[in-house]
This record gives C-alpha cells, structure tokens and sequence, in this order.
C-alpha cells in the first residue's frame, strides 16, 4: 500500500512510500484510512525541527487528523463494528497517573507516544491501525466535517480548560481575543461565537481574505494586525494565543481586563523577546489574572467536539465546509505541503 512518510529531522523528507498492509495486533482496529488533514505540526515535522520515528523505523509515516472506516476490529464493548466511520485520537498513554487515567493529554512524564508525530505511525496511508479504545464513532450526517475534529478537540480543551479554571471566582466573560487564524484560530473563533462570546480574531491576511469572511460569517469581528495594532483592541476577558510568535503573545498578556485568563496553545521559538517581565507579573497580580498553556486533547474533547462540529452545522451551514481550500489525492501529497498563506485546511484524500 502507498503511504505518505518523513524521515524525523531531515528537512523536506516527506514522499511516497510503498509498504506491507499493516496487521492489527491486540486491541487494535485495522482502518481503510479516507481522509488525513494537514496542520502546522505536519509542516514542523516536515520541516526537520520536530517529530520521533517509532522506535526500530528510519521512517515515520504522517498524518495524525484523519477520517476513516473500521475495516477490522476485535469483539469490543465499545460497540464498534465493521464499517462505522471512526477518527483515532493522537496520543497514545504512558503508565503515569494522569494516562492510566484517561489524561494522556496531560501527561506527567513526557513519555506518551503520537501518532504520526511521535514514536507511532501517522495514519496517512491506504490502511492504518489505532488502538480500538482510542477511536470516535461518526455518524454519517457529519462524515463530511469529520476530518476537522481533531484539530476542533484541541480548541475544544483550550476552551473547556478556561472555563475550568476560571471557575475560581464568579466570572461572566463577554469579550474574547483570538490571536492567529490558521484552522485552530478560525474553530476556536466558531466555538466560542456557538457559545455566545464576543469575538474579535486577529491575524495578518487581508479583511477580504476567506479567513477573515469566516470570522465575519459567525459573526466575528476580524483584524488585520497590518492595519491595526493590537493594543488598541481594549480589553478581553479570555485570550487564545495561537499565532506561535511570542512578543504577540507577550502583547496578549496586556490586553487582558482584571479576572481574566489566557491561553497559550503555540510553539514558541527560543529567545524571541525582550521583555518587561517586572510590568507584566505585576500586571497579573493586580488583576487576579492568569495564563496557562494547553496541548493536545484526549478522547473526551473529541467527543465533545464532535457536538460541537453538529451545533456549529446547525448554526452557522457551511462554514465548517468552507475552511477545506485543497483537497488532493495522495499522489498530489507535495500540494498539501505546501500551503499558500490564504489556504486554511488541506486534506489529502484516499480513493474509496
Ligand atoms: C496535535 C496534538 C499534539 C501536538 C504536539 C498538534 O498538532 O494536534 O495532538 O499533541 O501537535 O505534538
Ligand atoms: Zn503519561
């Protein structure tokens, strides 16, 4: 079977691989994979600067948003069968406290295994295999949305986690900062407009840009930092930093009103900025404020999400559809890699 590969740490290393069909083993489901979608990380681990091959391969296959159906899956309590439309998780546990209990996204060792990022093969190939216990069941009416909701558990966490957290006092948030609006900004900006905030989002391309229509069309305010500084878009009571840069994040922190909470969700380069880290401690302590970083989702937020993903169909029809600017076969993998800066979601899909 044909799969997309890199080889971790070598720049420019994705291509086409010829392999064996992989054999289930254990608990694990054999998937006919349909569809993989294309990220950041993707480009990162492409790139060389991030990424494990699974102990014992030269190679890692790619792809951790992925689509699929059960091609064959040992008897389970979970009630999936042959044929359901499934989407794996990324992170598989360690034996820590927080994996051995349905955390492994909060991880205590750094020892937990990804697939198609770290120390487990992505699902980009014509079959794949996960974990049966890892797997979220789709039904039909939203199989065609259904390659969004990885990237949507991990805006679906950043948000619960704020609400979590900031249920330290009484707190009733009106204004919210989305700092990026790459796939993760644009469904974070859905999200938190489905759940009632006012929602300005900010990025670099132009307002009449498909990215900025999307936060128009959920009735978003959008910004072009180019035009508009950021500092003079007042106060918010809950940030999500998902542009990476850290003196936009470090701006960010300023923005915040009294009470509220940021959330970091980006790879920060080392050594960025210069800061005026006195100002900004104090700034946190007068205002009862906080920030925290957030990574990753484990199946929980899929599955909310997955609510999500139908609410958002509900409320606002074809959006969702509309952050999908390339979908190629795997033949034409190179494209997905290659994003413009207008591209939101590429996806690379299998043939049935
Ligand atoms: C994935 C997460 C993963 C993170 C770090 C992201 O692109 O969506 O599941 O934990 O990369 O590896
Ligand atoms: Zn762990």
């Amino acid at each position: 079977m044909k799969a997309v590969a890199v080889t971790p740490g070598k720049a420019g290393s994705v291509r086409i691989i010829d392999l064996p069909k992989p054999n289930p083993t254990g608990a694990q489901a054999l998937l006919r994979v349909h569809k993989i979608g294309i990220d950041g990380t993707d480009l990162e681990i492409n790139q060389g600067s991030y990424g494990e091959a699974p102990s014992g391969s030269d190679y890692l296959i790619s792809g951790h948003e992925c689509l699929a159906a059960v091609e064959e899956v040992p008897k389970n309590s979970a009630g999936i069968e042959k044929g359901d439309l499934v989407v794996p998780t990324v992170r598989r546990p360690d034996d820590c406290l927080n994996c051995r209990n349905g955390e492994s996204d909060m991880c205590l060792t750094g020892q937990y295994k990804e697939h198609g990022i770290k120390g487990l093969h992505g699902f980009c190939s014509e079959y794949s295999v996960s974990d049966l216990n890892f797997l979220v069941r789709i039904p039909e009416k939203l199989a065609n949305l259904a390659v969004l909701l990885e990237p949507m558990s991990v805006a679906e966490k950043a948000v619960l986690q704020s609400f979590k957290i900031q249920e330290r006092m009484i707190w009733k948030p009106k204004r919210a900062l989305v700092l990026g609006a790459g796939p993760l900004g644009l469904l974070t900006t859905i999200l938190l407009r489905t759940k009632g905030l006012d929602v300005t989002t900010i990025a670099t391309r132009p307002k009449d840009s498909l990215k900025a229509r999307v936060v128009q069309t959920v009735g978003g305010a959008y910004v072009n930092s180019i035009d508009q500084s950021i500092s003079s878009l007042g106060g918010f009571d809950l940030i999500l930093e998902e542009t990476g840069a850290a003196s936009v994040a470090a701006e960010a922190q300023g923005l915040l009103n009294p009470n509220g909470v940021l959330c970091f969700l980006g790879i920060y380069p080392a050594k960025e900025a210069t800061l005026d880290i006195g100002h900004l401690y104090t700034d946190i302590v007068l205002g009862n404020k906080i920030a925290f970083g957030s990574v990753n989702a484990n199946i929980g937020y899929f599955v909310r999400g997955l609510e999500d993903i139908g609410i958002v169909q509900q409320r606002f029809p074809g959006v969702l559809e509309s952050l999908f600017t390339k979908v190629v076969p795997p033949s034409e993998f190179l494209q997905a890699y290659n994003p413009s800066k207008d591209e939101i979601k590429s996806v690379i899909e299998f043939p049935a």
